[in-house]
């Protein structure tokens, strides 16, 4: 005999927990369902194992700014209806202390774990079942069965109807980690649209011999601001890159990493908020130090070695220094130009860009055009920036989604 639920949700990552917790709360009969071994590994290894669960500077009238997606603005109903408030409630009263680190970022005092936890007791307070692990074979729609029964979902333990799935499974990013396309599969099953899927939040590399002479700085990381795009289309932050021996990474270009595409360049300025043309030109007016000296007073010294080797001219006290020179020097440093040849792949990136074409949701409640098929979390086209961004919009859509469902036969 076929078990029946009022809703299933597939994936027991931020998203699905999430989900399933507030639905059972609503008296709903909510099945869970994740083909991983550990629950919720996602949640485990974020923010360095302390878990960078939210972010204070969302902006309730403008939610949508710190967003990326065909349509950004589809994640700002949901935004403004589970806030990051409301989850900083959550927390503090299940007792987890929280820091604030860096431009809004919340993170854990202790392992993240706790959140695990949190979301698992949030579950058990709904009663909600839980099978994992539990591979799902695949989905059976049956349009002229009672709604409570239409669809079919084929696990390893068997059988189960219901008249809603919530799918949950996240993006492709660490596939070490359970990740798996099973969201999209399911989406092109039932005729949705999708953004092609892409890494995010994700390391730059560049090939061949053109990164030679930057390997060298591998571990050297500064405040940069970093931009890419021009006019509308510009987008830039200031943050920390790091170099590494295959191209750059750090805060600063996991963002701008979002908003790249093939073959465009970035544009860095290594030293934020300096003119340092002018500072050049008044160095040489009164000092003979080298150049290399000089400049290092503006970024750090093995980046000034570096930029100041690449050339003889610049290879002499900054007092005889062609102007010309100096102010190609200047140029590089604030104006550095580079096209990344591509990214360090779902193996590295945080998040996973594209997904689930929100043409076909439901802002509202993440129903999609099929009748009882929900999407919420990062299978959506929805990504968040660096910085607990990603984890707000697992609980908001969470929450916009479980306060839609029904009991199951209406
Ligand atoms: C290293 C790293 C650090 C991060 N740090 C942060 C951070 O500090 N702050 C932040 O906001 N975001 C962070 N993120 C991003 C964040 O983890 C994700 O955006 C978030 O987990 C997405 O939640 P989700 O529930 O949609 O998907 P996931 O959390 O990925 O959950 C998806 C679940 O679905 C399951 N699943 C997949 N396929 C199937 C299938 N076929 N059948 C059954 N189950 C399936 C998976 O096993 C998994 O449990 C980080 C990501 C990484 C990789």
């Amino acid at each position: 005999m076929s078990l029946h639920f009022d809703v299933v949700v597939i994936g027991a990552g931020a998203a699905g927990l999430f989900c399933a917790a507030q639905a059972g709360q609503r008296g709903l009969k909510v099945l869970i369902v994740d083909h991983s071994e550990r629950i919720a590994e996602k949640i485990r290894i974020s923010g360095g194992g302390r878990c960078n669960f939210t972010n204070r500077d969302i902006d309730i009238r403008a939610p949508q700014k710190h967003f990326v997606g065909e349509n950004p603005n589809f994640c700002r109903s949901a935004l403004s209806r589970y806030t990051p408030q409301q989850f900083i409630a959550l927390i503090d009263r299940y007792g987890i202390a929280h820091h604030e680190k860096h431009k809004g970022q919340l993170f854990c005092d202790g392992p993240s774990q706790q959140i695990i936890d949190m979301l698992l007791a949030e579950c058990a307070a709904g009663n909600v079942e839980r099978w994992q692990p539990c591979k799902v074979r695949g989905v059976v729609f049956d349009a002229d069965a009672a709604v409570a029964d239409r669809y079919r979902i084929d696990t390893d333990r068997g059988p189960v109807h219901t008249a809603q799935i919530v799918v949950a499974t996240g993006g492709l990013s660490i596939p070490q980690l359970g990740a798996s396309d099973f969201g999209y599969r399911l989406a092109a099953q039932f005729g949705l649209r999708m953004v092609t899927p892409r890494p995010a939040l994700v390391p730059l590399t560049f090939a061949g011999d053109g990164w030679a002479p930057y390997a060298a700085l591998a571990g050297l990381a500064l405040p940069v601001q970093i931009a890419v795009g021009a006019k509308k289309e510009r987008m830039a932050f200031l943050e920390d890159l790091l170099f590494t021996h295959r191209g750059l990474s750090g805060p600063a270009v996991l963002q701008i990493s979002s908003y790249w595409k093939e073959g465009v360049p970035l544009g860095i300025d290594f030293a934020p908020g300096t003119d340092v043309a002018a500072a050049l030109g008044e160095a040489k007016s009164r000092s003979r130090k080298r150049i290399a000296n000089e400049l290092a007073t503006m970024v750090p010294s093995r980046l000034a070695d570096a930029w100041v080797g690449e050339d003889p001219a610049l290879q002499r006290p900054i007092n005889e220094a062609a102007d010309k020179a100096l102010s190609a020097l200047a140029e590089r440093i604030a104006r550095w130009q580079i096209t990344p040849s591509g990214t360090e792949g779902y193996k590295k990136a945080e998040v996973t860009a594209g997904g689930v074409d929100t043409r076909d949701l439901s802002s509202q409640t993440m129903e999609s055009k099929q009748p009882g098929l929900y999407f919420i979390g990062e299978v959506v086209d929805v990504t968040g920036w660096l910085g607990g961004y990603n984890f707000q919009w697992a609980w908001a859509s969470a929450f916009a989604c479980a306060n839609s469902l029904s009991s199951g036969s209406s």
